[in-house]
């Protein structure tokens, strides 16, 4: 009977011991995670920041499917892998125990990276990676009048929504010109912050917080804006670290080949920690990685095929869809197709990207074009 040991408790992970599963249907499979929950939707945590949910209510299985017969995947939660030995074949947990494997999934997705200002450390700077983050952005909104967001991403965004909703004033701190600038054009980025002016959500780009002192954020050109809280979304860094101290190839994120395999025998990596070409750090991404290393570490065949990958937003009682080049690069020149509400960008007789605002219901035409060319 094989043994295969899962590092992390995400979607990376799950995917691969649903694989693993179907494709050896005796193995042991043991999960180990930090997290006291089972793997839950971790996507959800911003879309409803203050709506008090639990990871059970949003756990991608219920905690009897882990237990059905012919299933028997093992989920220990609550535990910490400080190291693995590729050599000797063992995974190593803060607590002392060793776990003998035959294969290796290593899943230990991201954390949030947070900017260094000074105040940066204090109880009201919370970036939202788990349910615990969640829940204390919840306790600490409760009473609280002002709220800043730093970070203009589509997580970003979402938080300020949710904040909004919960009556709290928003303001949010982008560090570059424009929201989102890689991902969606100028007339797009508009159309957000026009919709979030209505719903009297303040935007300050090329701004970043120079200190914090519990109350009001000091900005680098010496603005200051008041905040009870702090929400910080300014993108991910990949729990790397654990497989490079093992030895094994890591460039920030641990370099896969399209099995997933990493550079030590029967070790896979898969999810926000592992990049295979392109790597975008998303929720379905994720999935399908753990799903090709899971199929091959139970001696199946599965290839990862990178390729763009969709934004979607939905906020300020507004959408926005886009996938794709959307016109970024100065190097090409773009032809554009413009509607109401869409935006084609063509490099050549090739649709290269797409941008939906207000209606996204076109979302699935415009997926399909864009990956057609890709
Ligand atoms: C708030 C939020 C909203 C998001 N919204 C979207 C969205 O709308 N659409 C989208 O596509 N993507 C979204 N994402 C990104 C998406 O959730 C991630 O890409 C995905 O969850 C990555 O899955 P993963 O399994 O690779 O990593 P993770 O989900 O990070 O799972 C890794 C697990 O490993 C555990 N772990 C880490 N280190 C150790 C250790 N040393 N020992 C034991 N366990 C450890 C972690 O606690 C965690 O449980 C969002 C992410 C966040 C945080």
């Amino acid at each position: 009977m094989k043994r295969y040991i899962i590092l992390g408790g995400g979607i990376a992970a799950l995917s691969a011991a649903k694989a693993i599963r179907k494709n050896d249907p005796s193995g042991l499979i043991v999960l180990l995670t930090n997290e006291d929950a089972l793997p839950y939707n971790r996507p959800a945590l911003t879309k409803q920041l203050l709506g008090d949910l639990s990871a059970a209510d949003i756990a991608v299985e219920r905690a009897a499917w882990y237990d059905a017969p012919g299933r028997d995947i093992i989920v220990l939660t609550g535990r910490t892998v400080s190291a693995i030995d590729t050599k000797e074949k063992t995974v190593s947990l803060a607590d002392g125990l060793v776990f003998p494997y035959d294969r290796l999934v290593y899943a230990l997705g991201a954390r949030c990276f947070v900017p260094p200002f000074a105040g940066s450390d204090r109880e009201n700077v919370i970036a939202v990676r788990t349910v615990e983050d969640a829940a204390r952005v919840r306790r600490l909104a409760k009473g609280a009048k002002d709220a800043v967001v730093i970070g203009g991403g589509v997580l970003g965004l979402e938080a300020a929504w949710s904040l909004r909703q919960g009556g709290l004033n928003v303001t949010v701190i982008e560090f570059e010109k424009q929201i989102m600038a890689r991902q969606i054009d100028e007339e797009a980025a508009a159309h957000l912050i026009s919709a979030m002016d209505k719903h009297g959500v303040a935007l300050l780009t090329q701004a970043s917080a120079a200190a914090y002192d519990g109350k009001v954020l000091t900005l680098a050109d010496g603005r200051t804006l008041p905040a009870d809280l702090v929400i910080v979304s300014a993108g991910v860094r990949a729990n790397a670290e654990i497989a490079a101290a093992a030895g094994i190839k890591v460039d920030r994120k641990i370099l896969v080949d399209q099995r997933m395999q990493t550079s030590a025998p029967d070790v896979y990596a898969a999810g926000d920690c592992a990049v295979c070409g392109v790597s975008y750090a998303l929720w379905a991404e994720a999935g399908e990685m753990g799903k090709v290393a899971g199929t091959n570490a139970a001696g199946g065949h599965a290839e990862y095929k990178a390729g763009p990958r969709p934004l979607i937003f939905h906020g300020f009682d507004t959408e926005l869809f886009a996938i794709g080049d959307v016109g970024r690069d100065p190097a090409k020149t773009y032809e554009v197709g413009a509607m109401p509400g869409a935006r084609y960008y063509s490099v050549g007789d090739k649709v290269v990207g797409a941008i939906l605002t207000g209606d996204t219901s076109l979302a699935l035409e415009a997926k399909k074009l864009v990956l057609e060319n890709a």
